[in-house]
């Protein structure tokens, strides 16, 4: 028997639902019906939905292998039904060795990419910082500054000690 979350896999590529659940177009309203009421199979909560009905839904999804040259769809879908459904990290291991953990792991390995990304970012903006560094530019110019008027100065002591010229 094939399992109902697969059902609502083909389903929505069959009949080309949207998933983004923040399209402003139609808000990927068929897709979250026909996922409630699948989620609704396992328990009578319709939003947030237990931890029962998750349970389930993680025992489907680890069952699930997209067809050949689907993964990219499969992939498009299981990030909007965890938009739906916030992924809960104490149920991966239910998740077992399969594709929805797989895909999971690299969402997450994203996401810590763009925290990093944005730590840096915040850091090489945050005006502490940025005076500091100014300040660090001013003080290597300062002394770059004097290294050259001293040598300016033996050069013009040279030139006068050559000519014989008193300073
Ligand atoms: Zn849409």
């Amino acid at each position: 028997m094939i399992n109902p979350l697969e059902l609502l896999f083909r389903r929505t590529v069959r009949e080309r639902w949207c998933t983004g659940i923040q399209c402003t177009t139609c808000g990927s309203f068929m897709f979250r019906d026909a996922l409630a009421r699948y989620l609704k199979r396992y328990g009578p909560a319709e939003w947030p939905f237990s931890n029962y009905q998750i349970k389930r839904m993680y025992r489907d999804l680890a069952e699930i292998d997209p067809p050949p040259g689907q993964g990219s769809k499969y992939e498009e879908i299981l990030k909007g039904l965890f938009k739906v459904v916030s992924p809960s990290p104490h149920l991966d291991d239910e998740l077992g060795d399969s594709w929805a953990r797989d895909v999971l792991s690299s969402m997450r390995d994203r996401y810590q990419r763009r925290l990093e990304a944005r730590r840096i970012h915040d850091l090489a903006n945050d005006p502490n910082e940025v005076a500091k560094r100014r300040a660090e530019k001013k003080a290597k110019r300062t002394e770059e500054h004097k290294k050259r008027m001293e040598l300016q100065r033996l050069k013009a002591l040279e030139w006068h000690k050559r000519n014989k010229v008193n300073p």
